[in-house]
């Protein structure tokens, strides 16, 4: 038990979301207290009241099941979504029943949503409440009492108080979650694009390669390295080369298609890949590059030209194997004289 816990805590080196298993420890926690909790209820309600257990805990206990089950299939979203179902649904039982004091409760939905939910759905789940314990107000209470006769146990006092108290709530949490989502999404920013020139980072390009993979469809890929690079350096110093760089890059971007990527697989070496595309057409795109790249006005007193190699994924079996293959036709374009395209 100990170890299981302390898994949540050894991070991975890199890591900008909650780690999957975490995750899923996590949920299996708040699943296993609400089970509690609502046993303790159940019990007491039993010594107490000489009741049995009602219909709608049997549900509770039920969706509670289904979503342990989920959670085993690894189906996480569906696990909390149920989760968070059959605590509303529990606490709105309650209210209808007569149970008031389940509006302090209700918090409860924003917390666990803001805990397993982006900003968006955090709000979703934070509007359910509001809509069914106005519904229920409204349908409980259709005339208001006269003030002089409210104290502070009537359930117009207490429901307005909850609503309050939740409002305030469904903001904090918001807030923290805007924090939290915010701060994750530059984090996974800085690893997924390149600072210097937007394209994606190697760590970002394999990843989009492997999804490529997994999608079954046959791409292409296009890697190109700028020539005599140094000499761009030493000539015009390497601030104008960092600017060369970036506007290569972002000049390459701006003329593929959508689906395409483009990350940097080196220093001024660039892979791209065509998700769907024959060797004939990513030849056509790799054309299309040396051309723009030749013809582009780089404001300095010297061309700027590109080495490239072509490949096609019937060519090689897997990612690795194709890479090194458009490595070698580079470096194949490099010996028969740079400014050119090589694909076999
Ligand atoms: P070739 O045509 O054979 O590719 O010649 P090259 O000079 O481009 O080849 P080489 O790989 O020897 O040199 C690459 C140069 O690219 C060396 C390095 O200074 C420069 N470089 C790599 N990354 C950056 C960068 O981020 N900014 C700048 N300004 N230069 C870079
Ligand atoms: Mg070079
Ligand atoms: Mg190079």
């Amino acid at each position: 038990m100990r170890e299981w816990l302390l898994g949540c805590f050894k991070s991975p080196a890199i890591n900008y979301d909650i780690p999957e298993d975490c995750y899923k420890k996590l949920l299996v926690i708040a699943i296993f207290l609400a089970a509690v909790v609502k046993f303790y209820v159940a019990l007491r309600d039993y010594f107490l009241n000489f009741s049995c257990l009602f219909p709608n805990d049997f549900l509770f206990f039920l969706l509670l099941g289904i979503s342990y089950i989920f959670v085993k299939k690894d189906k996480l979203e569906t696990a909390v979504n149920i989760f968070v179902l059959a605590v509303l649904f529990t606490l709105t039982y309650c209210l209808l029943a007569g149970h008031y004091s389940s509006l302090f409760w209700f918090p409860l939905i924003p917390l666990m949503a803001g805990i397993f939910f982006n900003f968006r759905k955090l709000l979703i789940y934070a509007y359910i409440p509001i809509v069914t314990n106005t519904l229920i107000f409204l349908l409980k209470f259709p005339h208001l009492p006269e003030i002089k006769t409210l104290t502070s146990n009537s359930p117009i006092v207490l429901g307005f108080e909850a609503f309050v108290a939740y409002i305030t709530f469904v903001i904090a949490i918001t807030i923290y979650r805007m924090f939290i989502d915010a701060y994750r999404n530059g984090l996974k920013k800085l690893l997924e694009v390149d600072v210097l020139t937007t394209a994606l980072t190697r760590r970002a390009l394999f990843s989009q390669l492997d999804k490529i993979k997994e999608r079954g469809i046959p791409y292409s890929l296009i890697m190109f390295d700028i020539d005599h690079f140094k000499s761009v350096n030493d000539t015009f110093g390497h601030q104008t080369g960092d600017r060369i760089l970036k506007e290569v890059s972002v000049l390459v971007r701006k003329n593929l298609r959508k689906g395409d990527i483009i990350g940097r697989y080196g220093g001024e070496e660039f892979l791209i890949a065509l998700p769907g595309a024959k060797k004939s057409e990513a030849t056509i795109v790799a054309e299309k590059i040396r051309r723009l790249i030749e013809q582009n006005d780089f404001s300095i007193p010297k061309k700027i030209t590109v080495s490239l190699g072509v490949a096609d994924s019937v060519e090689a079996e897997d990612v690795e194997k194709l890479i090194k293959l458009v490595d070698d036709r580079l470096y194949t374009a490099k010996k028969m004289g740079r400014n050119r395209v090589i694909n076999m």
